[in-house]
């Protein structure tokens, strides 16, 4: 199917081959141990243990897998999944390069825990300019950042890391696999939340890493064995059924972000409106040029956190959460989190609700939530 197009390929992503009798995505598989050859062991069949082995599990990677263009190994959560990347990389003495506009428990992991262990922790922006690669283990990029939405040439970036001797590891969480395909950009590893956009119904947790490179990926997957992190067969299938409206989910919720990001744009009582979509954002030149299509998250400033609950609560569409990428509009004020974002910044996740309802509602949200005091 990798011929085919983005709709096609997200419905057949991962299936096995037609059985007669056999559903089209064959039901979850709870176990931990399974039956063991008396005689030959754990090595007459693939399934032995839980934690190494789930069919359902597998057959989740080989579907993401084929929308990244390598292969996958999914984590318990994207943060399992980032921590995992970490930890099976660097090596005390290391240097590893993050973002300062990235997901922010990534800093917070970074000062707790890698600091601690002896890597050297450097930041560089997502718009650049990125320090002298020389010396650096790990160059790990979130493009577009969540929550400000920069972004970041990956290829030349892949370059750039790699003339140096260092990896090129991006987080894919906010484009999606349709969105981008970094691998094929030249990074060397894919990680991202499966949490967000790529399964969409907001309910479950996920991570997952992708790789062109049989090393980085036994290494990996050795690291999830031994420590575990591997998400329950239960949301490795919700997760692989909710991969096959994948590219619906996204046209409605990018056709909803481009309509929201025109309205906000002519009006004055909103400010600081980022959508790498918009061809007068800072990030479109590039983010056009990289990406097939735009995210459905957006951000703006509505001045203080009491005009950002004053909005949201004269919204009959959008809804406070933290999170994004769901089939429901969204809107988290991020500075309630501890992040280093204005109080009045907001990050709006645009769902598949009717354009026209949607664009109605958060004009008349604004409209009654009134400036800001
Ligand atoms: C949410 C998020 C993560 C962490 O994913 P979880 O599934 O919540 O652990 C990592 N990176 C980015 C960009 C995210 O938005």
């Amino acid at each position: 199917m990798s011929d085919m197009g983005d709709g096609t390929r997200c419905v057949h992503a991962g299936l096995p081959e037609p059985e007669p009798g056999q559903p089209f995505l064959p039901g979850p598989v709870f176990a931990a141990p399974y039956h063991l050859d008396p005689f030959q062991g754990p090595s007459a069949a693939p399934n032995g243990y839980g934690r190494p082995d789930n069919p359902t599990r597998r057959l989740l990677e080989a579907a993401i897998g084929e929308l990244e263009g390598g292969d996958c190994r999914v984590f318990a959560s994207g943060q399992a999944a980032i921590t995992g990347l970490l930890l099976t990389v660097l090596r005390p003495g290391d240097t590893v390069v993050l973002p300062t506009d990235g997901y922010f428990p990534v800093r917070a992991f970074a000062t707790d825990v890698l600091a601690e262990l002896g890597v050297r922790v450097r930041y560089a922006p997502t718009v650049g300019p990125y320090p002298a690669l020389d010396g650096v283990r790990l160059v790990l990029v979130e493009t577009p950042a969540n929550p400000g939405l920069d972004v970041v040439d990956v290829a030349a970036l892949a370059h750039q890391a790699h003339a140096a001797g260092a990896l090129l590891a991006v987080d894919n969480t906010t484009a999606t696999p349709l969105g981008q395909r970094p691998l094929d950009l030249g990074a060397d590893l894919v990680v991202a939340s499966g949490t967000k956009a790529l399964t969409g119904h907001s309910d479950l947790l996920l991570g997952y890493l992708a790789s062109r490179s049989a090393k980085l990926l036994d290494a990996l997957t050795g690291w999830r064995n031994l420590t575990g992190a591997i998400p329950g067969p239960f949301d490795a299938w919700l997760a692989h059924r909710s991969l096959a409206t994948l590219d619906l989910r996204l046209a409605r919720q990018t056709a909803n972000a481009a309509a929201v990001a025109a309205l906000l744009a002519g009006r004055t009582d909103v400010t600081g409106l980022r959508w790498p979509g918009r061809p007068e954002d800072p990030a479109y030149p590039v983010a056009s040029a990289q990406m097939r299509r735009m995210p459905g998250v957006l951000s703006f400033d509505l001045g203080d956190a009491d005009r950002v609950g004053r909005f949201v609560d004269a919204a009959r569409l959008v809804v406070a959460a933290t999170s994004f990428g769901g089939l429901h509009t969204t809107a988290d004020r991020r500075a309630q989190w501890g992040d280093d974002t204005a109080p009045g910044f907001v990050r709006l996740s645009c769902g598949v609700e009717d354009t026209a309802d949607l664009a109605a509602d958060i004009a008349a949200a604004l409209d009654a939530s009134g400036p800001a005091d």
